[in-house]
């Protein structure tokens, strides 16, 4: 009874907030068992007219695919799954139940005491989902702390004035190779931001002994947050939340920022309509994290020599090229045998499994994208790594999909970080 009464008064407070509610909307869980029904999947939102949101997109024949239906679309999507002889399974009964929860978490996580965390930034939970503002208070109290080898800077302002802050790790010397590392530049996947959180905190911490030759001879830049006014938007408003938050454009918010950059910009896997989640912006580079970012990558791709771009979910480990079926760059083998090395390093943690594909073959071609600008402007070690929740791991929280609770940060934080580190370590050896 009084987790009832506790759940309706955070029901009331999300209400009087503006928080989208979600109510009765459930997440169907598919397994597409031939081409046809890929396709069926794929070509769903056109079919039937309005936009359904894929948690995680319709891939491959065996893999399973998650999408977020409304109450009043239900039996209209039974109905058209059913004519492809595609049978769903529910994996969230209730959506607002779920973000209720993630609510409630964020409620009761215990305030950070900044006076302490400012002396020691280790004091800095990275067990827990932070604010913007947090994120980057504690980026300065890193930098300041570790001084002799961590460098911050901004890449630029967004377009509602966030700072975009990243640091750079590594004994300062002339002309080192860099690995770069980015999260969160979709909104709502913020288990991908708080893993890069853990990455900082691991080199810093380990820099003087098990990463000294590893920090002496490449840098590590790591942005953290990388669409920050989409992550607010998704933490205050729209749990669901994906784009950026520019426009409106037909009455609708943002742009799709993993959608809007300008290698084969808008040839697939994109939609044109302003209220679509994949949405490709009106024209190439309109969002201001995808230009400075732009800017950064385009004025090091002679030493950043990987780009690294953390998402959720589906532990999966995709090399280039995202915007075409059966089309590779001419390194597609070290692309594949790096990235099976990576996922063998993730695997050795908590038996996680990842899958390591190509962009276009394994999930459906998406043009755009920030990895496939990246490897279009010559950086070797290009990958997307689609953090958990997923099929591989063993820990059952695959219900959850971008809402994974906050005590899945560590495990998922701790597997991932030697799968970074086998790109960092191929960097550090070369030939790139
Ligand atoms: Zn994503």
């Amino acid at each position: 009874m009084v987790r009832i009464q506790s759940l309706l008064v955070l029901a009331l407070i999300a209400t009087a907030l503006g928080y989208k509610r979600y109510e009765g909307y459930k997440v169907l869980q598919v397994k597409p068992e031939n081409e046809d029904q890929v396709h069926a999947l794929v070509k769903m939102n056109q079919v039937l007219g309005f936009e359904v949101d894929f948690w995680r997109d319709a891939r491959a024949v065996g893999r399973n695919c998650d999408f977020m239906i409304p109450p009043e679309k239900e039996s209209l999507v039974m109905d058209f799954l059913a004519y492809f002889g595609i049978t769903p399974k529910v994996v969230v009964n209730d959506v607002s139940v779920m973000i209720d929860r993630s609510m409630k978490e964020q409620q009761e996580k215990p305030k950070i005491d900044w006076k302490a965390v400012k002396a020691d930034p280790n004091q800095f939970p990275l067990d827990q989902y932070h604010t913007h503002d947090d994120i980057n208070a504690w980026l300065q109290s890193v930098a300041a702390t570790y001084s002799s080898f961590v460098t911050i800077s901004s890449l630029g302002k967004t377009l509602q004035g966030r700072d975009m802050l990243f640091l750079k790790i590594g004994t300062p010397k002339p002309n080192k190779n860099a690995l770069w590392i980015d999260a969160g530049i979709h909104a709502r996947e913020w288990v991908a931001d708080a893993t890069a959180l853990y990455t900082i905190s691991q080199l810093v911490n380990g820099y003087s002994t098990k990463f000294k030759t590893l920090l002496d001879a490449i840098d590590i830049i790591i942005a953290p947050s990388v669409n920050p006014d989409g992550y607010e938007y998704s933490r205050l408003s729209d749990r669901n939340w994906r784009k950026t938050r520019s426009g409106p454009r037909q009455g609708c918010y943002g742009v799709d920022p993993n959608r809007n950059w300008s290698f084969h910009w808008g040839e697939s896997g994109v939609s044109t309509s302003p209220c679509s989640d994949i949405y490709d912006g009106p024209s190439p580079f309109t969002e201001k994290n995808c230009q400075n970012m732009k800017a950064y990558l385009d004025a090091n791709n002679n030493t950043i020599k990987g780009m690294l771009t953390l998402h959720s979910y589906g532990e999966d480990w995709i090399y280039p090229w995202g915007y075409k079926t059966h089309t590779y760059p001419p390194d597609v083998n070290d692309l594949r045998a790096l990235g099976l090395q990576a996922a063998a390093a993730i695997q050795a943690v908590h038996g996680t499994k990842y899958v390591v594909a190509n962009s276009a073959d394994s999930l459906y071609p998406a043009a755009g994208a920030s990895d496939d600008y990246s490897k279009s402007i010559g950086i070797k070690w290009v990958y997307t790594v689609e953090l958990r929740p997923g099929d591989g791991d063993t820990a059952n929280d695959h219900q959850y999909g971008f809402n994974l609770p906050a005590k899945f940060i560590i495990p998922t934080a701790e597997e991932t970080f030697p799968g970074l580190m086998v790109v960092a370590n191929r960097i550090m050896t070369g030939p790139n």
